[in-house]
C-alpha cells in the first residue's frame, strides 16, 4: 500500500504557468532538502510537517474535486518514492497533471502525460549547485522552465543557461519570475524587452488577488 507524506491539499486557482487561472486541486508534499533563500513555504519544508496518506485517499480527495487540473508540489515531490505511483493514479484521471520540482532530482521517470515544471535555481536562491543540469537533456512539449529573479545578476545568470543548454525558448516556455519583494515586475519586463527574448513575464497571480501572506489560495 503506497503512502506519501502530504503537507496539505486544497482547491485553488494555479497562480502559475502557462495554465495560470485554471482551477485546480493542488497537492503539497511534505520535506525539501533545499533551503531557498526566498521559499515562500518554508513551513512544508520539514518531513515531518506532514500526515501520511493513502494513496486512495488522496485520489478519492482528487476525485471529489473534480477540477481540471492537479498540480503536484512541494516541497520536493521527488523527494518521496511513492511520488510515481501517485503520479501514475493522476495519470489515469481526466484532469491535466502537472508536476513542479526544484530540479534537484531525476526528472526521467516522470513520463507523460505529466508535465513538468522545472524552478530552475539561480544564484540567489542560494541552491544554485543543487541544479541536476542533465534534466535538461530530454525536455519535451509540455515541460517549462522557471526562473525565480533575485535581482539582475540571476537575469544575466538565466540568459546564460539558456544558451548553454541551447534552451529551444519557442518550444519550452521560460517563465521568468521576479521574487516578490525583492525585484520590481517593470524592470524585469524591460529587460526582456531590450533581449528581445522569447520568455515569460510570469506573475504569482494568487498574492495580487488574494494577498501576499494569504494560506492555500
Ligand atoms: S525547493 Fe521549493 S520548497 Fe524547497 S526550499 Fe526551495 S522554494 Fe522551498
Amino acid at each position: 500500500m503506497t503512502r506519501l507524506r502530504i503537507f496539505e491539499i486544497y482547491d485553488a486557482i494555479q497562480g502559475e504557468s502557462t495554465l495560470v487561472g485554471m482551477p485546480c486541486t493542488l497537492i503539497r508534499l511534505a520535506g525539501c532538502p533545499l533551503r531557498c533563500s526566498y521559499c515562500d513555504t518554508p513551513e512544508a519544508i520539514p518531513v515531518q510537517s506532514g500526515q501520511m496518506m493513502e494513496l486512495d485517499d488522496i485520489m478519492q480527495r482528487v476525485r471529489t474535486s473534480q477540477r481540471p487540473l492537479v498540480l503536484v508540489t512541494g516541497g520536493e515531490p521527488l523527494a518521496q518514492r511513492g511520488i510515481f505511483e501517485l503520479l501514475k493514479a493522476l495519470s489515469g484521471q481526466p484532469a491535466i497533471v502537472q508536476l513542479e520540482t526544484s530540479g534537484a532530482y531525476d526528472v526521467h521517470p516522470v513520463g507523460p502525460p505529466v508535465r513538468r515544471i522545472l524552478d530552475i535555481k539561480t544564484p540567489g536562491s542560494g541552491e544554485c549547485s543543487r541544479n541536476r543540469w542533465s534534466n535538461l537533456q530530454d525536455l519535451r512539449k509540455g515541460d517549462e522552465l522557471k526562473f525565480v529573479l533575485t535581482d539582475r545578476a540571476d537575469y544575466e545568470w538565466m540568459m546564460d543557461c539558456l544558451k548553454r543548454h541551447a534552451i529551444d525558448t519557442s518550444a519550452i516556455p521560460v517563465l521568468l519570475s521576479p521574487c516578490w519583494g525583492l525585484l520590481d515586475p517593470k524592470d524585469v519586463a524591460q529587460w526582456i524587452l531590450d533581449d528581445h527574448l522569447n520568455v515569460r513575464l510570469q506573475l504569482q497571480m494568487h498574492k495580487y488577488v488574494w494577498g501576499a501572506e494569504a494560506r492555500k489560495v
